[in-house]
C-alpha cells in the first residue's frame, strides 16, 4: 500500500543515516575547517532505526539505503544490515560509503545481507584525491572497491561528484575503471546543497556537457531505455559498458522523486533541499506506537509537495543553498548530517 504526497508521488525509498561524522572532508560536502556534531544520546540505536524501518515499510517503503557521514564509521554496521536484510518488506538494502573502511568490512556486510553498495570515488590520482578529500587515502579506498567486487554483491557502484577545474578531466579514466573492477559509475552534477559552501555555476559539468565528452571519447553514447523512479539515467557504449548521469542540477527529476531521508538523530526529510524536516525520534522515545508512528508518517507525506531541485531551478542567481553562518546554528542543513 503506497501513500501519494500532493504530486501523487508514492512513498518507496527511505535512506538512513547511521553517523554524521565522516572521516573525509570532500571539498563539495564538508570544505570547512571544523564542524558541531549531533549530540551522542540523540542517536538512533539500531532498535529505533528498525522500528522507524518497519512503520515506513508498513507504509510502501521497499528500499533502504545506508548512508552517512560515513556509514562504515558506525560500530558494527553489519548487525544493522542483518537486522534490515531479515525484514521481508525490504526488497532492496543498499549503502553509500567513501570506501575508506570497506576492505575490513565488505566481506562482513555481504553476509549480513547487503544487497548492493555504492563507493563514491572523485579521482584516480593520488594527490588529486588528497587536495579533494583532506586525507591521503585513496589507496584504501581502491582496496575497498576491489573487496567489494570479490565479496558477491548484486550490484556495485562508484558515484563520482564532476567539478569543473577539479576532477573533469578525467571521466574517461574513471569508467574505463569502473569496467575493470567491474563497478558501473555515476557522474552526478555538482550540486548547490546544503554544505557546498563553495559552490559555484561555473564549477558545474552538466549532464550534456559530460555527454559531448564522452562521445568525443567514445563514438556513440546510447541513452538506455528504462522506466525507473531511479536518479540516474544511464547510458551505453559501443563496448557493451553502461554508466549513469545523476543531473541533480541541470535536469532535476522531482516529478519522480519517491525518496526520502532519515538523519542519524531521527530527523525526517522530504527532501534535499528542505529547510526542516520532522522530528520522528521524539514522538518515538516518548512511547508512540507503531500505528501512532505510521499516522504521523502518512499524514506528513500526504502533505509533501517539496520540488527543491526544480525550484533551484528558477533562480537567477544561483549560489549556496545555505550560507556557513546558518549550516553552523543546525547541522541538519548539512548534506552530511542528510545522508546525500
Ligand atoms: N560518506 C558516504 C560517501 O562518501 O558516499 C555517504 C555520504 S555522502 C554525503 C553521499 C553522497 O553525497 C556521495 O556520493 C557524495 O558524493 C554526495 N554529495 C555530497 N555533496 C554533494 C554535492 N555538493 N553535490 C553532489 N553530490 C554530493
Amino acid at each position: 500500500m503506497a501513500i501519494l504526497d500532493r504530486y501523487g508521488r508514492p512513498l518507496r525509498s527511505l535512506r538512513v543515516s547511521v553517523t554524521d561524522r565522516c572521516n573525509l572532508r570532500c571539498l563539495y560536502c564538508m570544505p570547512e575547517p571544523d564542524y558541531a556534531w549531533l549530540p551522542k544520546e540523540t542517536l538512533l540505536s539500531f532498535e529505533e532505526v528498525g522500528t522507524i524501518v518497519d512503520a515506513f515499510a508498513a507504509l510502501g517503503v521497499d528500499r533502504v539505503r545506508i548512508t552517512g557521514g560515513e556509514p562504515l564509521l558506525r560500530r558494527d554496521l553489519p548487525s544493522l544490515v542483518r537486522s534490515l536484510a531479515n525484514r521481508r518488506d525490504i526488497r532492496d538494502l543498499a549503502l553509500t560509503t567513501n570506501g575508506v573502511l570497506l576492505a575490513q568490512q565488505a566481506q562482513a556486510l555481504r553476509d549480513a545481507g547487503l544487497h548492493r553498495i555504492t563507493v563514491s570515488l572523485d579521482t584516480l590520482d593520488r594527490r588529486r584525491f588528497v587536495d579533494l578529500t583532506r586525507f591521503d587515502s585513496l589507496d584504501s579506498v581502491l582496496a575497498g572497491i576491489n573487496a567489494a567486487a570479490s565479496a558477491g554483491f548484486d550490484s556495485l557502484k562508484i558515484d563520482t561528484v564532476v567539478m569543473r577545474g577539479v576532477n573533469d578531466d578525467e571521466l574517461t579514466a574513471l569508467v574505463d575503471y569502473g569496467r575493470s573492477v567491474s563497478a558501473e559509475v555515476r557522474f552526478i552534477e555538482y550540486m548547490d546543497v546544503g554544505g557546498a559552501t563553495r559552490w559555484t555555476p561555473e564549477a558545474v559539468v552538466s549532464r550534456r556537457e559530460m555527454l559531448d565528452r564522452l562521445r568525443a571519447a567514445y563514438g556513440d553514447v546510447v541513452p538506455l531505455d528504462e522506466e525507473s523512479s531511479a536518479p540516474a539515467d544511464r547510458f551505453v557504449l559501443p563496448d557493451g559498458t553502461v554508466f549513469g548521469i545523476i543531473s541533480s542540477t541541470t535536469q532535476p527529476f522531482c516529478s519522480t522523486c519517491d525518496r526520502c531521508r532519515l538523519t542519524a538523530d531521527g530527523v525526517w526529510l522530504m527532501c534535499l533541499y528542505a529547510r526542516a524536516g520532522t522530528d520522528l525520534r521524539r514522538p518515538l522515545r516518548a512511547g508512540a506506537t507503531a500505528q501512532e508512528l505510521r499516522q504521523l508518517i502518512s499524514t506528513v507525506w500526504a502533505s509533501r509537495a517539496d520540488r527543491g531541485a526544480e525550484e533551484r531551478l528558477s533562480f537567477e542567481k544561483r549560489q549556496p543553498l545555505i550560507p556557513v553562518s546558518a549550516l553552523k546554528k543546525d547541522a541538519h542543513l548539512e548534506m552530511h548530517t542528510r545522508g546525500g
